[in-house]
């Protein structure tokens, strides 16, 4: 497949092309649908299975659907008439989650599968596919210490279980799509994205928010204690979800078919990642670490050097500044609401 480096559209999209949002409930689709509104976009639609009255963030001049996009019928009225499709619709979850249950993770290579299929019937001139670190082979992330880890080491694969192999299999839909149907598809692997108006507790919540909502936990019933799933040491990136956003959106605005990684290369143990929320909480909490916790692997870190040669750009925002503004979410949204259970 011929690879170019290109930030250039070769169509611009008008502000009446409809733009179809999936996963528009969760994190990064409520986010990435209220940046085509801010953007004077006029016709958005709004695609979760959830009810709406649960989104995350409700943009009302958004077509809002309830659908489930597992469905090929449903995914070919979702795509009537789209010009770019971004499908960020996915079971997923943090390793609490994503490890417990992988059957959930596999099926959603149905929503890409009828999707992508859907959007390429429809004439839709671009798609776009949320991947995973998740991919990367999991015998080069056994050591805290790791070396960032380059687009070209998914293969040989050896994903995560359930969620990494489908995100493989959905990135290689997208790669032939294009190659032997002409759609233009494009592929990034998100490295754990957090901040404002994303899942912060119920078993979904990735390590950022589950940090946050513990310190307010501790905080606010002045208990002077945490519980850290691990041992604290093993290795990460967190990608703010304005630098998820701009990636996003650079990406699909060049001619790039091959996956890039969108992460910050701002690596931390978890220990590092705690002594931040402390910071901003201006507490200093007794720490307890749960080793039989789902903990995923020792380290990973993004290489962006591929991000950085074809888009010219690579994630930029410190991990401090996005914690701050993802603490004062949670602490908004868990004094402002009735109590609700705490998992630790
Ligand atoms: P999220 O869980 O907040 O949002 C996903 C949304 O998809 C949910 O609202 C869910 O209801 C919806 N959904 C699930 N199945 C559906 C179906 N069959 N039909 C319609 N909607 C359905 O997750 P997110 O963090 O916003 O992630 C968005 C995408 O980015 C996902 O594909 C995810 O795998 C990928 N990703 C996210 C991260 C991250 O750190 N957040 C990292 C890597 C990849």
């Amino acid at each position: 497949m011929e690879k170019t480096r290109s930030i250039v559209r070769d169509v611009e999209t008008n502000n009446n092309d409809l733009i179809v949002v999936t996963g528009a409930g969760g994190f990064i689709g409520g986010h990435l649908v209220r940046y085509f509104r801010d953007q004077g976009f006029a016709r958005i639609r709004a695609v979760d299975k959830k009810p709406v009255n649960e989104w995350y963030l409700l943009t009302r001049e958004a077509e809002n659907l309830n659908v489930d996009c597992s469905d090929e019928a449903a995914c070919r009225r979702v795509c009537e008439n789209a010009v770019e499709v971004y499908n960020l619709a996915a079971d997923m979850g943090g390793m609490g989650f994503i490890e417990r249950f992988r059957v959930e993770c596999l099926r959603s290579v149905l929503i890409n599968t009828h999707m992508i299929d859907a959007a390429s019937r429809a004439g839709a001139r671009r798609y776009f596919f949320s991947s995973s670190a998740c991919v990367y082979n999991t015998t080069l992330q056994q050591d805290p210490n790791v070396r960032a880890l380059k687009e070209s080491e998914a293969y040989p694969a050896m994903a995560e279980r359930g969620y990494g192999w489908e995100k493989l299999i959905s990135e290689m839909f997208c790669e032939e799509y294009w190659h032997e149907r002409g759609m233009k598809t494009f592929i990034a692997r998100f490295h754990n994205v957090y901040g404002p108006n994303g899942t912060w507790d119920g078993g979904r919540e990735k390590a950022p928010a589950a940090i946050c909502r513990k310190v307010v936990d501790a905080v606010e019933r002045n208990s002077g204690r945490i519980v850290i799933w691990g041992d604290g040491t093993a290795t990460r990136s967190f990608t703010y979800i304005d630098d998820c956003v701009t990636g996003t959106l650079r990406l699909m605005q060049s001619d790039v078919a091959e996956p890039l990684n969108i992460g910050s290369d701002q690596l931390v143990t978890i220990n590092q990642l705690v002594d931040i929320v402390e910071r901003i909480a201006g507490v200093q909490l007794k720490r307890r670490y749960r080793l039989d916790a789902p903990k995923g692997v020792r380290g990973r870190n993004s290489d962006n050097t591929l991000i950085h040669d074809r888009l010219g750009w690579t994630p930029s925002i410190r991990l401090e500044d996005g914690m701050r503004r993802t603490y004062e979410w949670i602490y908004g949204e868990m004094t402002r609401q009735a109590p609700r259970a705490v998992f630790v």
